[in-house]
């Protein structure tokens, strides 16, 4: 665990950095500083495992997916079920050693954004957990969208502020946190939920993940195999990163990221900004690739994953996507359910939408390597939390049924 020689890059090539105004500064030299101390102390580092293993469920297993790989003929296919941790994905990860964090810095309350609400559902739990109040930031069409997740922190005990400003979404939910933390920080943790934002977000989120590429290298070993492709999607890119970290320098594994490719190949139909549709952008404190529009304005994108569903991506990605070491891939809308119904077919896993990215270019890639190969998705999270998008997608009808049926018997409730 962090065995990064130098856990702080700031920058990744030319992309990182920390673009934010004067007053934020302060508060994240504080937090570098916390970050560096906290992962050389082993009272931090065994406080942070016992709570992986007792309250996230780790080490997560990693399964060899035989009848999916009998069935492609190709690379054998192993999946690393991230998605059994606590709250159903890695986000949780990310949450809690960042949560420990606040704790030992003396912070009284944590901050958060969250798009679809995986990442605040996890910040909720571990707020919970670590006994502190917690506020979520979530724009209003999103907090409208995906009310399962907002029920789920407000159960955890966490506020759920409504952010009605621009477009109401991620993107200004992350303004709204950054401009309560920027007149709160001297009390106040913001918790962000990937590997982007003003440095040392990107670093900091990537030694929290790197927990699960850590547990891959160990289960490979054990079970006597060398990855030959490792396969994870990329929202802001935190999985992939943390799936990646400790197989940047082992050149015989290939590093494969996979991108929203939605619903087409028109700018605001997908979340893809590696294979050249990305432009070089600061926004929300780095610098990185964007998707933006002719006006250099953010540029809205679609994708069935709300995960996904995000114009930016962690600089470090965007730099190992330059350099060739990751190699990036898009898969679209359909081609991702399929893949969720294949696997679920096969070998009895749901995917969430997102991870599903990863496993519709990972059966392509096992069957171009061919058999005696070794392949590895990393599911990062599971599809319970899908189950409004997938049942409309697969089953319309039926599902239709019993939401009228729900509504028909909630009708005596006011
Ligand atoms: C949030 C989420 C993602 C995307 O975020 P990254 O930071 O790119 O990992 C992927 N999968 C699941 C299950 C998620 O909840």
């Amino acid at each position: 665990m962090f065995e990064t020689d130098k856990p702080v890059q700031g920058f990744f090539g030319q992309f990182g950095g920390r673009y934010v105004a004067e007053v934020l500064r302060t508060a994240l030299d504080e937090l570098e500083e916390a970050f560096v101390d906290a992962i050389h102390d082993p009272i931090f580092k065994e406080e942070y495992s016992d709570l992986l293993r007792d309250f996230v469920g780790r080490p997560t297993p990693m399964v060899f997916a035989e009848n999916a790989t009998r069935e492609i003929g190709g690379a054998n296919i192993y999946i690393k079920l991230e998605g059994l941790a606590a709250t159903g994905a890695h986000k949780i990860n990310n949450a809690l050693g960042q949560g420990l964090l606040a704790k030992r810095i003396g912070k009284t309350r944590i901050i958060a954004e969250t798009g679809a609400g995986q990442h605040g559902v996890a910040t909720a739990a571990v707020c919970a957990k670590l006994g502190l109040p917690c506020r979520v930031y979530m724009g209003e069409v999103d907090v409208r969208r995906q009310r399962p997740n907002v029920f789920s922190m407000e159960l955890y005990g966490a506020e759920v502020t409504s952010v009605t400003s621009g477009a109401k979404t991620l993107k200004d939910a992350v303004n709204e946190a950054l401009r309560d933390w920027a007149s709160s920080f001297a009390e106040t943790h913001y918790l962000l939920g990937s590997a982007l934002g003003p440095s040392p977000f990107p670093d900091m989120v990537r030694e929290f993940q790197s927990i699960i590429g850590g547990e891959v290298k160990t289960q490979s070993k054990d079970r006597g195999f060398h990855p030959d492709c490792m396969v994870a999607c990329v929202g802001g890119g935190s999985n992939a990163i943390g799936f990646f970290a400790p197989f940047l320098g082992d050149s015989r594994v290939s590093l494969i990221g996979v991108e929203a490719g939605g619903r087409g190949t028109s700018l605001g139909d997908h979340a893809a900004r590696m294979d050249g549709t990305g432009s070089v952008g600061i926004v929300q404190g780095y610098k990185s690739l964007f998707l933006l529009n002719e006006d250099g304005q953010v540029q809205d994108t679609h994708s069935i994953s709300a995960g996904l569903d995000y114009p930016g991506i962690g600089p470090q990605l965007a730099h190992l996507g330059t350099t060739g070491r990751v190699q990036f891939l898009r898969s679209t809308d359909t081609e991702a359910l399929e893949a969720l119904k294949f696997f679920a077919r096969t070998e009895g896993v749901i995917f969430a939408l997102e991870s599903a990215h990863a496993g519709a270019q990972a059966v392509k890639i096992a069957q171009e390597m061919g058999p005696g190969k070794n392949l590895i998705i990393n599911m990062s999270g599971r599809g319970d939390k899908d189950i409004f998008i997938t049942a409309k997608a697969i089953a319309p009808q039926a599902w239709k049924g019993f939401l009228s049926h729900e509504i028909a018997d909630m009708e005596g409730i006011q």
